[in-house]
């Protein structure tokens, strides 16, 4: 028997992050990591979860269950959140914690 060891992963992380390569062009907003990853936590946070249990270290097959309304509230939160990053960018900040 191999040990294998089975991690959650929230699938939406995924999601969130090819949606964000897709779109990262026609957005109106910062593109450095900081602020990239501001905006995938901003979304990611309205967005419902989606657990998957996997084996760690392998590659995921895409989930077949995205509807169509799961890609139309992941565009909106994309867009929504490029708007907020883009006000409040926190790129030339020092500090972390606020
Ligand atoms: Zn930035």
């Amino acid at each position: 028997m191999i040990n294998v060891e089975i991690v959650l992963k929230n699938y939406m992380e995924n999601l969130v992050l090819e949606k964000l390569d897709e779109l990262i062009d026609q957005l109106d907003c910062c593109k450095c990591e900081k602020c990239r990853m501001d905006l995938v936590s901003y979304a990611l946070n309205r967005l419902p979860p989606k657990y998957v249990a996997s084996y760690k270290g392998q590659v995921y097959s895409k989930l077949d269950t995205l509807s169509i309304q799961y890609e139309t509230d992941l565009i909106n939160a994309i867009y929504q959140a490029a708007k907020i990053v883009s006000e409040n960018p926190r790129h030339n900040q020092e500090s972390e914690d606020q």
